[in-house]
C-alpha cells in the first residue's frame, strides 16, 4: 500500500493543444513515486509520460478509442488505477497509436500499438519485478513485469533488452526495458503493451492472465503543482 499513497504527480504543462505540438514540447505528466524505501518502490527511472496520445497520422485504426479531430484520444488517461496499482498507459514517449484494444480482423487484439520513428525506448509502467525476459515466436523479444495485486505488464516486439533486465530482477517505474522494435510476428516498429490481471501461478503462466483494455481503468486522480 505504501507506494499508492507515496505516488505524488504534478501536472508539469497544460498548454493549449489544438493542433499537433512540436515533438520537443510535448507535455509530461509528472509521476513521482517517492524515494525508495520499501523493496517494491526501486529508484525510478528518467521516463514521464506525455499528457496526450494521438492516433497515428494517416492510419486507420478499427480498434482505436474515440478520438478528435486530428487524432487527439478522448479522455486520455496518461496514469491509471488498476487493483490499487499506480500504471500508465503508454510506457514510451511520443509515441502514436497505430491499434486499440480489441476486436480486430476478427481476432482480439490483447494489447495495444505504439509507434514513433525512430524507434524509441520503453520503460516499465510502474515498478514491479520481473517474470519473463525471453523470445517466443508471436511476442519476439518480449518483458513481463509482476506489478503485485494481481497486475502485470508486457513489452513486445522488442528490439533489445537493457543489459539490466533480467529474471528476478526489480525494475523501478520509469527504467528502461529495451528498445522498440519488430521481433516476432510484427510486421512493422512498435510496442505491443499489455496489461494483464489474475495469477501468473496457474498452469497456463501468462496466457493465463486476463488481458485489459488499458482505456478501462481510471485514471489516477493527479495532484497539481502547488496544492
Ligand atoms: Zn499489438
Amino acid at each position: 500500500m505504501l507506494r499508492l499513497f507515496s505516488a505524488l504527480m504534478l501536472l508539469l504543462v497544460a498548454a493549449a493543444c489544438a493542433s499537433a505540438p512540436p515533438r520537443a514540447a510535448a507535455p509530461r505528466v509528472v509521476v513521482n513515486y517517492g524515494p525508495p524505501g520499501d523493496p517494491h518502490n526501486p529508484v525510478q527511472g528518467p521516463y514521464q509520460p506525455n499528457q496526450y496520445l494521438q492516433v497515428c497520422n494517416g492510419m486507420s485504426v478499427s480498434n482505436s478509442p474515440p478520438f478528435y479531430p486530428g487524432g487527439w484520444v478522448q479522455d486520455f488517461k496518461p496514469v491509471i488505477v488498476v487493483n490499487t496499482v499506480v500504471l500508465v498507459t503508454v510506457p514510451t514517449n511520443d509515441a502514436c497509436l497505430s491499434s486499440g484494444f480489441g476486436f480486430r480482423g476478427g481476432r482480439i487484439h490483447e494489447g495495444v500499438d505504439l509507434t514513433r520513428r525512430p524507434a524509441g525506448p520503453v520503460y516499465a509502467a510502474a515498478p514491479g519485478r520481473i517474470i519473463e525476459a525471453r523470445h517466443s515466436d508471436g511476442y519476439g523479444w518480449q518483458v513481463l513485469i509482476d506489478h503485485g495485486k494481481g497486475v502485470y505488464t508486457r513489452y513486445a516486439h522488442l528490439a533489445h533488452f537493457e543489459p539490466s533486465v533480467a529474471v528476478g530482477r526489480e525494475i523501478g517505474f520509469g527504467q528502461p526495458v529495451g528498445q522498440m522494435g519488430d521481433s516476432g510476428n510484427a510486421t512493422a516498429v512498435h510496442l505491443h503493451y499489455e496489461i494483464l490481471t489474475g495469477n501468473y501461478h496457474n498452469p497456463r503462466g501468462s496466457k493465463g492472465l486476463d488481458v485489459r483494455d488499458p482505456f478501462s481503468f481510471p485514471a489516477y486522480e493527479l495532484t497539481f503543482a502547488g496544492s
